[in-house]
């Protein structure tokens, strides 16, 4: 068995040059002669399948892609600690440390990553089983993805029959800032810190997506063992390290004073590290102690996480630009000095709205402090006063949309201030689904993936070019082909018929909603009937009031809306309305009057007949529409029988006049 010794001995070198690399961060072995002796173990491993064993070097990326997470209960909970945000808060946690125990109380102090929490499970030294923190008594199952990691040993020197050991796998910030510059490109949504983005990389079902993140891990807690005891985490910690892990920094302090100076120590440090920390954790050293003091419902006692301020940096702001977003609300932000802070170079900050940027009072020119706290973007804190330069002006936020030179309007709730551009590029999306929706032009098959599709591949840039898409090019769309695409152009002609009311709504112009739309359409019967009409007229309309005339009156006079409604008129959609008006409801229609009538006499009956724009005629013939029949309906009744003409009763006749108002 010559390969198998080869086999063996292959994995043994690899697993040490990984340890070397990734641990101990000094290799000795050389990239090339890492790949050579991998290809040559995956060469024997494929001529001899019943050698290979999980914990081979070629098994950290198995290729299986799950179908989902399995929960896993720990077996000993994966606890989430007290929080200190001082040094005081610190100093009474030392306190009620020692008046719980007997003797001198020593401290251990580690920087607290933030990352990911999981547990480690091996079995004979045996790597077997991995699981997310999940709410400290049960997480999920993400072994496949946590072997990818290649920090974590997969088999350890040392057998013990049962181990598990508590780490926090995180995304080194560089990785972090190679991944979101990817995701940038490919347009796809940014991940707000690292520990995201550890986190979104542990919950792909593909552990090759995992492996591709770049992500490490430093453990920092023996959980549980089997066979061997030990007197301090200290030594857990030394226990580990030989055991091939790469273990969390930590700093055995014999005063909660030392261990008060280090922490802010590490606090200062930490835009050295390779990882964010969020904090400090400071814990008591002998594990016997920890026994003695046990856990509160929440928390251990013997350990407490010290958080830093979220870091702050003075910068400039060079300049403040508004940008659209695709709900047409424009977000302003500082541009600002670049700066280093929290590890990553930030050259602007948001300002949320107008309102925030009045508060502080930012003007260009001014020297800010910005924080950076969780998010991306860093935001403001203050503004320097006394670095303000002379001639600086208090920001004015714009009144035209800096896309399209639209006007913008604050929403009805204040909270945004949003372009109102009929044909604002930067809002296109929500515009053509909008149009598209059921309750405005009813385009079936053009939801929000379709709509930026063709947004994205340029053939639609405002609702007009709905009605000039053509069958090739749509066709060859992504996940479109040609039957969806007959389907969407044959839903897109059927919508040139609809009711004027069906595309006033679809307009979305503020304020005009479906009854508006109704109203108007119902009203003035043609758009351009309606694009002529004035305030006045329209004001005295019942249902439409000052601010709807307003804001129908300045999307129908911009220049963009008229653009617009050329273009539909070009394309011959209907700009007309199809139901009758509402004073004309009964029109064309001849009523027959017979009998007695309660509520009315012949001349109230007929009047509001007429007044509803139908007539009333003393015989029946084809022509009649409707017989009413009263008490004692004679002749007329019977012969209404004969032609076959509907008869309706005094109610019958009071619902449908009264139906009609
Ligand atoms: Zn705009």
């Amino acid at each position: 068995m010559e390969e198998h010794l080869e086999i063996t001995r292959l994995r043994q070198e690899l697993e040490q040059a990984n340890y070397e690399y990734y641990v101990l961060d000094n290799p000795s072995m050389s990239d090339y002669d890492f790949d050579q002796k991998l290809r040559r173990l995956e060469e024997l491993e494929a001529a001899h399948p019943e050698l290979i064993t999980p914990d081979s070097p070629t098994q950290r990326v198995g290729g299986k892609v799950a179908d989902g997470f399995h929960e896993v209960v720990h077996r000993v909970p994966l606890e989430s600690l007290q929080d200190v945000f001082s040094v005081q808060e610190l100093e009474e946690f030392d306190l009620r440390v020692r008046d719980a125990l007997p003797g001198e109380v020593e401290y251990d102090v580690e920087p607290k990553v933030d990352g990911l929490s999981v547990a480690l499970e091996y079995e004979n030294g045996r790597f077997v089983r991995g699981a997310t923190r999940g709410d400290g008594q049960v997480g999920e199952d993400v072994t496949e993805n946590l072997r990818t990691i290649p920090s974590i040993p997969l088999h350890l020197p040392e057998t013990l029959p049962s181990l598990i050991v508590r780490g926090e796998v995180f995304m080194p910030k560089k990785s972090f800032e190679r991944l979101n510059q990817e995701r940038e490109l490919r347009g796809e949504p940014l991940f707000a810190n690292p520990r995201n983005a550890a986190a979104g990389s542990m919950r792909q079902l593909d552990p090759r997506i995992a492996a591709s993140r770049g992500l490490d891990i430093l453990v920092f807690n023996i959980q549980w063992s089997e066979g061997k005891t030990f007197d301090t985490h200290a030594e857990t910690l030394e226990y580990l390290e030989r055991q091939r892990f790469k273990v969390i920094p930590h700093y055995t302090c014999r005063t909660i004073r030392e261990a008060s100076e280090r922490i802010q120590a590490l606090g200062e440090e930490r835009e050295t590290y390779r990882f964010d920390i969020d904090g400090a954790v400071v814990k008591v050293n002998s594990l016997s102690d920890r026994a003695l003091l046990g856990s509160t419902a929440k928390f251990p006692r013997w350990a407490a996480a010290f958080k830093y301020p979220p870091e702050k940096k003075p910068a400039k702001v060079l300049d403040i630009v508004v940008q659209v977003g695709r709900t047409g609300v424009l977000t302003p932000k500082a541009v600002v000095e670049p700066v280093r802070l929290a590890g990553t170079t930030v050259t602007n900050a948001t300002l949320h709205n107008q309102d925030y940027i009045s508060e502080k009072d930012i003007r260009i020119g001014d020297t800010v402090l910005v924080q950076k706290a969780g998010e991306i973007i860093p935001e403001i804190v203050e503004v320097l006063l006394s670095h303000r330069p002379e001639g600086t002006v208090p920001y004015r936020f714009p009144e035209q949309c800096p896309v399209c030179g639209a006007a913008v309007a604050r929403d009805d709730d204040g909270a945004h201030i949003r372009c109102t551009g009929a044909e604002c590029p930067a809002q296109l999306l929500r515009h053509l689904v909008h149009f598209a929706s059921r309750d405005a032009m009813d385009i079936e098959g053009l939801g929000p993936a379709v709509v930026e599709s063709l947004v994205n591949a340029g053939m639609v840039t405002g609702p007009g070019d709905l009605y000039h898409l053509e069958l090739e090019p749509v066709a060859a769309l992504e996940r479109m082909g040609k039957k969806s695409a007959k389907n969407l152009l044959s839903a897109v002609e059927r919508s040139k018929e609809n009711d004027l009311s069906r595309l006033l709504f679809a307009f979305g112009i503020r304020q005009v909603g479906q009854k508006a739309a109704k109203v108007l359409a119902v009203h003035f019967r043609t758009l351009d009937a309606l694009m002529s009409a004035s305030e006045e007229e329209l004001t005295a309309i019942p249902d439409i009031g000052g601010i709807t005339a307003k804001s129908l009156l300045d999307w129908l006079h911009s220049p963009q809306s008229q653009h617009l409604i050329r273009t539909l008129r070009e394309a011959g959609v209907n700009l007309e309305c199809r139901e009758a008006p509402a004073g004309d409801r009964l029109a064309g229609k001849t009523f027959v009057l017979t009998g007695t009538l309660e509520g009315f006499t012949r001349e109230e009956a007929k009047a509001k007949i007429e007044s509803l724009g139908g007539k009333v005629s003393g015989s029946v013939s084809k022509k009649t529409a409707f017989v009413v029949a009263g008490e004692a309906a004679g002749s007329k009744l019977r012969k209404a029988q004969e032609l076959g003409i509907p008869m309706l009763t005094e109610e019958e006749f009071v619902a449908l006049v009264e139906g009609a108002e």
